[in-house]
């Protein structure tokens, strides 16, 4: 899940690289490096930690090249020590690679090079390829970019990548397979990076690399892309960026994942705005409009995604099922591309992922399309590879989401699917006129909700305060507030690495109530639409137990207030909208429990952002 930053042009390429690789350090963390190419020589620093332990080592360099590369890691083969991190460099020195993504059969080529004389310092899969490259260079006496497509076409995997050498300054060669690359254009110079994030002050021009292709970006020349297996010559397209510098800063916030908890007022409005047209009483929808026939006779519609996107497929199952009356299942990407799942014609399949990188959704996909099933994607980045590969979908808009832990690409996505499931139920006429209209006012009102909503942060930081050494918390909610229930405990965990499981209300005892004693927390989402006599008996049951109850509950509510140690009030809305407003003091007391403990909010440990492997 590694992030790749390169720059070949007149400017100084170490500051582009540095602050490219900071933007990017959401993609993984465990180690970074760098290189920049001179005339025959490599200067490579590399270490094992952030970009900041990075810079500091850097100061020793010189660091004056006009071309180089960096790379921030994520882990995979072989721990996170300065030697595996990346730049590899090929056992003649002559050849830099950094790396994204696994080299699956690295370990009989590794066997094979070794035949040859090769040897490894590393236990990375990266430094087998950079060697295998080096091996058809000289093998075939080729120039870099063959001797690039040679190795690869040898290779099982995925990849994107950006090779140097050192006989040559004018030239970085780049391909990719499963993981994303992209290219920047400007005048006389060329940016690389796994988003476009570090470039996006230098120029607005991007090429999005296609899976199977490779790139030859020369000083003053056009750039060269081609086809990884048969090198023909492809025309790329060049995509013009979509945000700016200021939307990937922390405009005054200490983390990203603050600001953009704070945002979702924002972000949720940007999600609807141009589809959701209440005084017209219509929702537009391109993806669904263009489709129409394919989702009227759809016998199922089947979600597939994973972590805080497989909890937003959850709703979108209740939110269908609901309002549309299409049956709807929820797989686990990585569970359902494995298990020989049965896909019909007439099925859509629709993929959820902030990222549109997801490995797992993306070979999920893959699958459903070979099988025949029309593919729909909703993701936030745009011109992702799931964005590519579906029949139609939809953007979430949320605007870049940096924080490793998802919090308004999770609302926005939600948002998405109350728009698909209104559209939907409206127009196979299983939702009344009045019905629909109703819930379209609901849904437009959202942002202001979440906008009030978000005043319950100074009662949450209490909150925060009291429970913050908790080991364990239990996390329960029924219907539409069961998966906001487990998106609260996944949130919890992933940022302050708290123990928290999520649980239907009434699943409570089937076994977690074993648990519940004076020391346990147990946050109850017991808002007043939607079962809620059965929650307020829930929570009844965890009090005689003597648990410490910790309520979402609906503004003017007393029953639970009586029964809760401490209540956080949030504004009615539909039933089906709860999840999104109800999440927001979930997201809140996550973050401050996290910042509490003094954990590194915007990058635990051991996760990162776009996750591109398997
Ligand atoms: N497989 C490479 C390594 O472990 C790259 C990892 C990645 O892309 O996350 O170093």
């Amino acid at each position: 899940m590694c992030g790749i930053v390169g720059y070949i042009g007149n400017r100084e390429a170490y500051p582009i690289i540095i602050n490219g690789l900071k933007r990017l350090e959401y993609r993984g963390y465990d180690s970074a490096g760098f290189v920049l190419n001179y005339p025959e020589n490599f200067e490579l620093v590399k270490t094992k930690g952030k970009v900041s332990e990075l810079e500091e080592k850097a100061k020793a360099s010189k660091l004056t090249a006009n071309v180089g590369m960096g790379h921030t890691r994520w882990a995979t083969h072989g721990e996170p020590n300065d030697c595996n991190s990346h730049p590899h460099m090929s056992n003649n020195g002559e050849l830099v690679l950094v790396h994204n993504g696994i080299i699956e059969n690295y370990e009989s080529i590794k066997i094979k090079l070794k035949e040859l004389g090769f040897t490894f310092q590393s236990d990375t899969d990266t430094e087998v390829l950079v060697n295998l490259v080096q091996y058809f260079q000289d093998k075939e006496n080729a120039n870099l970019c063959d001797a690039v497509r040679y190795a690869l076409n040898e290779v099982v995997g995925a990849f994107a990548i950006a090779v140097m050498n050192n006989r040559n300054t004018d030239e970085i060669v780049v391909a990719r397979l499963g993981s994303p690359l992209a290219i920047g254009i400007g005048e006389d110079e060329y940016f690389i990076a796994s988003d476009a994030s570090p470039f996006v002050e230098f120029t607005k021009d991007a090429i999005y690399l296609e899976d199977g292709e490779m790139a030859c970006i020369r000083r003053g020349e056009k750039i060269d892309v081609r086809t990884i297996i048969s090198n023909e010559t492809v025309a790329p397209s060049v995509q013009e960026l979509q945000f700016d510098l200021e939307q990937i800063e922390k405009g005054g916030y200490d983390h990203f994942m603050l600001k953009e908890i704070y945002e979702q007022p924002k972000s949720i409005h940007d999600t609807m705005r141009g589809r959701l047209l209440t005084d017209e009483g219509i929702i537009r929808m391109a993806g669904i409009w263009d489709h129409q026939e394919r989702f009227n006779s759809a016998k199922r519609i089947i979600i597939v995604a994973c972590g805080t996107s497989w909890h937003a497929g959850l709703v979108g199952e209740y939110l269908i099922e609901e309002l549309a009356r299409i049956p709807v299942e929820v797989e686990y990407a990585s569970e359902f591309r494995y298990r020989n799942p049965i896909i019909k014609k007439n099925d859509i399949v629709i993929a959820i992922s902030q990222s549109g990188e997801t490995a797992d959704t993306l070979a999920a996909l893959k699958l459903a399309k070979e099988q025949g099933a029309f593919i729909y994607g909703i993701c936030n980045v745009v011109g992702s590879s799931i964005a590519r590969i579906t029949d139609a979908g939809s953007y979430t808009h949320a605007g870049p989401e940096i924080g490793v832990a998802s919090t308004k690409a999770f609302t926005a996505q939600l948002t998405i699917l109350s728009l698909i499931a209104l559209k939907l139920g409206k127009h196979n006429g299983n939702l009344s006129k009045a019905r629909y209209h109703e819930l379209c006012l609901e849904l437009e009102n959202i942002p202001k909700l979440v906008e009030e909503t978000l005043k319950t942060n100074d009662a949450v930081v209490e909150i925060a305060k009291k429970f913050k050494d908790a080991e364990n918390f239990l996390y329960l909610g029924r219907g539409y507030n069961f998966p906001t229930a487990l998106e609260g405990a996944l949130k919890l965990k992933e940022i302050s690495y708290i123990h928290a499981e999520g649980y239907p209300a009434a699943e409570m005892k089937h076994g977690p109530i074993a648990l519940i004693d004076e020391n346990m927390p147990v946050v109850v989402i017991a808002t007043k639409k939607g079962h809620y006599d059965k929650v307020v008996s829930n929570i009844q049951e965890i009090k005689s137990r003597k648990g410490k109850i910790i309520a979402i509950v609906t503004r003017g509510d007393s029953q639970v207030r009586e029964l809760a140690d401490y209540c956080i009030e949030i504004p009615d809305t539909a039933e089906e909208f709860t999840p999104i407003v109800a999440s927001i003091p979930l997201q809140l007391l996550s973050y401050h429990i996290a910042v509490m403990r003094g954990a590194n909010v915007d990058q635990p440990r051991n996760l990162a952002k776009s996750v591109t492997v398997e």
